[in-house]
Order: structure tokens, then sequence, then C-alpha cells
């Protein structure tokens, strides 16, 4: 049973935004509460008041602007992984929305939820760091911008104020010579991943000019693969040099032990994932493997 929470449903954001800053740690914003709620259920997690967010109008909104995908806060995972939009200008993350959790979970939870939540297993972190999106807020003091690959601490920490609300993600539009593809295990259907990996891959002819290889899920929070990085940057595309790289992004990685696997599990995993990510990246860029 819950304890004895109070609940609110604000009818704008910044509204919202000023209950954060009046209730401080006591309050918290819940949008899609497919985080929240098990925790809440789980007693892992505490608040006096519940901030709904899911009454502000108009912030279920896809919109592509010039180069720009920009998802608002009310947009669930499976009007992503619906989206003929998110399909046409960013189809990594479609797929990612449409693997997340099952049903239930997709229907309600949102990607700026996840974003915000920063559950070290989860997806949308992983890809809104490999293509460096926007993360927009507001906050009492009006709105902010963090770029997403310097968003994450890893274990639930991130950039945002306690009392922020992440208002949209921009992600860039993707598209040759620019590709993109994110790989993830699961343990079974519907289960948190065990490991992902995010590949982006802009090509020069048949140069890679930059490379951009992001695991998740195996450490604290979404990490990027420098050596890995490099190693494809400047290469011709030929089945030894992706093998080897996505080796590289195995042997690279620290993954943390626990019951979904060892350490070397999941390493041997994570150069499988980004051997796909990578093939799947290149071949969305308009490159041929050799
Ligand atoms: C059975 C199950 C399986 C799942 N599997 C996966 C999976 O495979 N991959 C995956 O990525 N996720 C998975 N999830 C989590 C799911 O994707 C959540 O929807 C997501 O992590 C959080 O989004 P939400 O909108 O539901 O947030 P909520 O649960 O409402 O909130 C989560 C936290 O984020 C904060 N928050 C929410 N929205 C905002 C906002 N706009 N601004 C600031 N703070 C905010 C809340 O205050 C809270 O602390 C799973 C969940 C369940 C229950």
């Amino acid at each position: 049973m819950l304890r004895d929470i109070k609940y609110t449903s604000p009818e704008t954001l910044a509204d919202a935004a000023a209950l954060l800053g009046k209730h401080g740690d006591d309050a918290t914003i819940i949008s899609g509460g497919q985080s929240l709620m098990p925790m809440l259920r789980q007693r892992l997690t505490n608040y006096e008041l519940l901030v709904d967010i899911n009454e502000v109008q108009d912030q279920d909104y896809i919109q592509v602007d010039g180069d720009e995908l920009r998802i608002g806060c009310l947009v669930r995972h499976n009007d992503v992984a619906n989206s003929e939009t998110v399909a046409d200008h960013c189809e990594m993350l479609a797929e990612t929305a449409a693997e997340i959790g099952d049903t239930q979970v997709r229907n309600r939870g949102t990607i700026c939820g996840a974003v915000a939540h920063a559950d070290p297993a989860g997806d949308p972190p992983v890809v809104a760091t490999a293509l460096d999106a926007e993360i927009k807020s507001c906050g009492p003091d009006g709105e902010h911008a963090y770029d997403a690959s310097s968003f994450f601490h890893g274990f639930y920490e991130t950039e945002l104020g306690k009392d922020e609300i992440v208002t949209e993600v921009v992600f860039p539009v993707v598209e040759p010579p620019l590709g993109a593809a994110y790989q993830k295990y699961e343990p079974s259907a519907g289960a948190y991943p065990t490991a992902t990996v995010a590949a982006v891959v802009e090509l020069d002819g048949d140069e890679v000019a930059a490379a951009t290889l992001v695991t998740g899920a195996i450490e604290p929070g979404p990490t990027p693969m420098p050596d890995a990085e490099a190693q494809l940057e400047g290469e011709t595309l030929t089945e030894a040099v992706v093998t080897e790289v996505a080796e590289l992004v195995g042997d690279e990685s620290e993954p943390m032990e626990d019951s979904d696997g060892s350490v070397e599990f999941k390493r041997e995993i994570t150069k499988t994932l980004a051997k796909r990510a990578l093939v799947t990246a290149i071949d969305r860029a308009g490159g041929d493997i050799e």
C-alpha cells in the first residue's frame, strides 16, 4: 500500500516547476509513472507531493524543425515507436522506443521522463548521449539547455536541478552521410537490457569522418568509447576494421558484475552488439563494408 502522498496536476509547466521549487526534496514530477510508481510501491523512494504534468496541454508533440527532431515531455515511447516522422528522421530513436519494456510501459512511459530518471539500464539516455541530443528544461528560475554528452553522471544522477522539469529532448536529424543504430541484449522479453551499444557514423566517401560509440547498462550510465572511436575514424570500411573496432568497444568497457552476468560475459556481448550496431549504422550512412 502506498503511503499518504498528496497529488496535484497543474495546467502549466511553470506552475509545476514553481511547486518543485516551493516543496524542494519533498516533491517530484510524475509523467509516465513507469519508473516512479514501482519505486514508490517498493518503498525505494518517498515524497510528500507528486506533481503530475499530464494535464499540461500541447506537450505531446513530435516536430521536425530544420535539422532538429523535437520530442515534447508528454510524448510516450509508443508515440515515438509508431511515428513516421521519427522513423524518417531518426530511425535509431524509433527502433529504441519500440523495444522498451512491454506495451503497457511504452503506452505510458516518456522519453523525457527516461532521460530525467537516468536509470543505468535505460535505453533513451544512451541514444541521447550518442547523438549528443539537447535536453531542455524549465525551473523556477527559467529555462536551461544541456548537452546529453555531459548530462548523465551515472546511477540516476544528472545535471538537472531538483526543481527542474525536462521540457523536451532535441535530437539531430540523422540522414546520409550520417547513420546511427542501437542494439541491446535483454535477458527476457520486456526486461531491462543487460548490455546496449549505440553507434553513430559519419562517412566521407569510403572513409569514416567521425564515429561515436556509446555503451549502456553495463556501467553506471551511458559510456563513450573514445579508443574505439579513434580507431574507426579515418579508416576505409572493411570487415576486418569493423570487427576490430567492435572488439575494442568490448575490451575498452568496464562492466559491472551482477546477477545479469560476469564482466567477461558482458564484454563478449558488448562486442557482438557493437558489431551489429556498426554494420547497421554504416549501412544507414550509405556505406559499404568491403
Ligand atoms: C516493467 C518495466 C520494464 C521497463 N523496461 C525498460 C527498458 O527496457 N528500457 C528503458 O529504457 N526503460 C524501461 N522501463 C522504464 C520506462 O521506460 C520508464 O517509462 C522511464 O524510465 C521513465 O519515464 P516515465 O515517463 O514513466 O517517468 P516517471 O516514472 O513518471 O518518473 C521517473 C522519474 O523521473 C522524473 N521525471 C519524469 N518525467 C520528468 C520530467 N519531464 N522532468 C523531470 N523529471 C521527470 C520523476 O520525478 C521520477 O523521479 C521499464 C519500466 C517497467 C515498469
